[in-house]
């Protein structure tokens, strides 16, 4: 049995997010998208509704589920038994930070081997944390948003 986790804030979730869940569907026998819970982070979203989106965007592949952990994410695929982790490439940025991370993934998780999937062009520009801002300043995020992903009516109507 192949798992791989998917982890992330997913603050909220993007249709990147999406794209790469279901390009790795093949792959792993089981994906876990787990959210991390970070005690030093604000988030705008709150952990349930991230998740609520998550279980919704998903609902049709069944062999994907969700999670939420707290703590290191190699301690946390440990206690579920995965031996893999999934990321997304965007650019060299992300290359950057992320060849660290999976680097030392691979000491603490004792193996863990972390899965790469380049960004398809078309997703490449989407972060959380750009629709964060186009949702804080009162703009349209649908376009990088799930259709089934409704946002809360205060964050519906421009401030
Ligand atoms: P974090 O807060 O840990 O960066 P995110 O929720 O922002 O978590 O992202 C989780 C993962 O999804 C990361 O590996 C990130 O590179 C990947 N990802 C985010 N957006 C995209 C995208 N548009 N295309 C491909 N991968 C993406």
């Amino acid at each position: 049995m192949h798992t791989a986790v998917f982890p992330g804030s997913f603050d909220p979730i993007t249709t990147g997010h999406v794209d790469l869940v279901r390009r790795a569907v093949p792959l792993f026998d089981r994906i876990v998208v787990a959210v991390g819970i970070n005690s030093q982070k604000s988030y705008l979203f709150g952990l349930e509704q991230r998740m609520q989106w998550l279980r919704e965007v998903f609902a049709d592949e069944p062999t994907v589920r969700v999670d939420s952990f707290e703590g290191l994410t190699a301690h946390y695929c440990s206690r579920i038994g995965a031996r893999y982790l999934l990321r997304g490439l965007r650019n060299s940025s992300d290359f950057d930070y992320e060849k660290t991370i999976s680097q030392l993934n691979g000491i603490v998780g004792d193996g863990l081997e972390t899965f790469f999937l380049i960004s398809q062009p078309t997703y490449s520009h989407i972060s959380s944390t750009i629709v964060r801002e186009i949702i804080k300043g009162g703009g349209d995020a649908r376009p990088f948003l799930p259709d089934t992903l409704q946002l809360p009516a205060r964050h519906d109507t421009p401030a």
